[in-house]
Order: structure tokens, then C-alpha cells, then sequence
């Protein structure tokens, strides 16, 4: 089984509603991709303002209801006043989780911080936009996967960067190295970093990417979540396939070890466990500098 970590609903504030023939619709395309469901992100709450927190909530759940592999994620924008009982009210009607961009605010602003706590506290995960972002407004410095450093306090948040953080994919390791590594030096922390592997890359920057990420000395075999970016009412059936094949041949020339193994975890089994569904706990391992192996 594959699953779509990251499906738009009413992306660009031009839908609102879901009914039954679009989510038979979405299903199919799914089907048709290689995918049994996956994550289904609720509006953008700056554009689709109008919609209001309880229509775009009600928008995103209308997608999943009655499909066991479609899962529901809220995206929140932590500057507005009730952003915390959103979360409370988001969390009451059946997300898993929740999104967010980082378009006028950054990552560790008190608003974003106070937000993330509750919804860690709550047992769900975030997925955040990272790296440049289509999204109209400056907001480059807000992207910076180095920003995401600030979260490394809040106790139990899973957390994933979409888009392996282009263009910045080299900070986005570093971050990612430096989460693990932090285990190391304090092993109180209980904060996790995913990547979420939508593309952001260009076609021509894929492999680069995958070779610096996929052959390096970190461990991504439980922290990488496939995704796409298509869309519920518009599901791109040929750009879902095309990017799992390109990836496929990707994990085969570069994943030393079990490579169905590995496509299992990126496409299924870390989702699942970032979603809280999964009760698989790995063990890994932490990078070191000069790691000690012994006398010669
Ligand atoms: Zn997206």
C-alpha cells in the first residue's frame, strides 16, 4: 500500500464544498496513481478568509468522511485570536494533525510556539511549508528550514518540512542532522523531525537532492514521507506517477540496504507513524563528529 502525503484541498480559495462524486473522483485518481489515500490538507486560511476556521474544516473532513486511508490535516494560521481553541475544535471534530505556512509570521514567534505546544500536547504532528513559497507575500526569511531550530524545545512535537526545503535542501539536511544529533546531547528531547518529499525540487535538481540525502551517513529510513501537491477536486494521476518513478529508481541506485524496506517507510509506514497511527519505534541512529571506533 502507498499513500500521498500531501493533497490540497481549495488551494487557491477557489472551491468550497466537497461532495460525494469528488471524493469518489479524488479515490479513483488515487487508485489510478498507485495511492489506497493519504493526507488531505484543509484550505489556506489566508485565502480562503471567507470560508471561515468551521467551513474549511468542515471542507477538508467532507473529503475523508467514510474512507479509512484519507486523512484529514488542518492548516492553522497562528496569528489569528482563537488560533488555540482552533485547535481544540480541530482536534474535537477528527483531524490527525495540522499545516502550516509560514507566510507573515516565523516559525518561532510566541503565537507559533504557543500553538505547536498545544497541538504536541494534544499527541498530533504539523506539516509546515519550508524553503521558497508560491504563496504571494515575502516570506523567504520566514521559510528558512534553520528557523525550524526554534521548535527543538517543545516536548513530543512531530514535525515534517515540506519540499525538502528548496532551495535550502542542504540547510534542511543540516537541520535534520542536528535533530538527531540533539539526542546525544540531551536526551530529554522528545521533539522529531520528518521530511516531507513533495516536490519543490525542479526534475533536474531530484537527484541531487536524493544524493546528498538518501547515500549520506544520516539515517532518513523512518523520516521521509512521499507526497505530491495535487489537488482533491483536480488529482494529478500522470505527475504522481512520474515522481514515484523517478524516486523509485532513485532509492534503487542509491538505498545500500533493503530498498523495499525503504519504500515501504517513505511511502506508507512514516506517515503512519508521524499521523500518531503507527506504534513501529525506531532506533536511530545519532550522527556524530569523530565518532570513536576503537584503537588502531
Ligand atoms: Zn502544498
Amino acid at each position: 500500500m502507498r499513500l500521498d502525503g500531501h493533497i490540497h484541498t481549495g488551494l487557491r480559495g477557489d472551491y468550497c464544498g466537497t461532495d460525494e462524486n469528488t471524493r469518489q473522483k479524488l479515490m479513483k485518481n488515487l487508485r489510478a496513481a498507485g495511492f489506497d489515500g493519504g493526507v488531505i490538507l484543509s484550505a489556506d486560511p489566508i485565502k480562503c478568509a471567507a470560508m471561515g476556521a468551521e467551513g474549511r474544516m468542515e471542507d477538508a473532513l467532507s473529503v475523508c468522511r467514510g474512507e479509512e486511508n484519507l486523512f484529514p490535516l488542518y492548516w492553522i494560521n497562528p496569528l489569528e485570536s482563537d488560533a488555540l481553541s482552533q485547535v481544540e475544535r480541530a482536534v474535537e471534530l477528527g483531524f490527525d494533525g495540522f499545516k502550516m505556512i509560514c507566510s507573515q509570521y516565523n516559525p518561532g514567534c510566541p503565537e507559533c510556539l504557543d500553538v505547536l505546544a498545544k497541538i504536541a500536547s494534544l499527541g498530533k504532528p504539523v506539516l509546515f511549508h519550508s524553503g521558497i513559497c508560491w504563496d504571494g507575500f515575502n516570506s523567504a526569511n520566514n521559510n528558512r528550514p534553520g528557523n525550524f531550530e526554534a521548535l527543538i524545545d517543545i516536548p513530543n512535537l512531530r514535525f515534517t518540512l515540506a519540499h525538502v526545503s528548496w532551495p535550502w535542501y542542504d540547510e534542511c539536511i543540516a537541520v535534520y542532522g542536528k535533530f538527531l544529533n540533539a539526542h546525544y546531547a540531551r536526551p530529554d528531547i522528545s521533539c522529531e523531525m520528518f521530511i516531507d518529499l513533495t516536490p519543490g525540487t525542479p526534475r533536474g535538481y531530484r537527484e541531487e537532492v536524493f544524493r546528498h540525502m538518501v547515500a549520506s551517513e544520516y539515517e532518513y529510513r523512518y523520516n521521509l514521507i512521499f507526497g505530491t501537491d495535487s489537488l482533491t477536486t483536480a488529482y494529478n494521476v500522470s505527475w504522481a506517477k512520474e515522481w514515484q518513478e523517478r524516486d523509485d529508481a532513485l532509492y534503487d541506485k542509491y538505498v545500500r540496504e533493503d530498498v523495499e524496506d525503504f519504500k515501504d517507510h517513505v511511502y506508507r509506514l512514516n506517515l503512519l507513524r508521524f499521523l500518531g497511527k503507527s506504534d513501529e519505534n525506531p532506533q536511530q541512529k545519532i550522527p556524530m563528529v569523530a565518532d570513536y571506533a576503537g584503537d588502531v
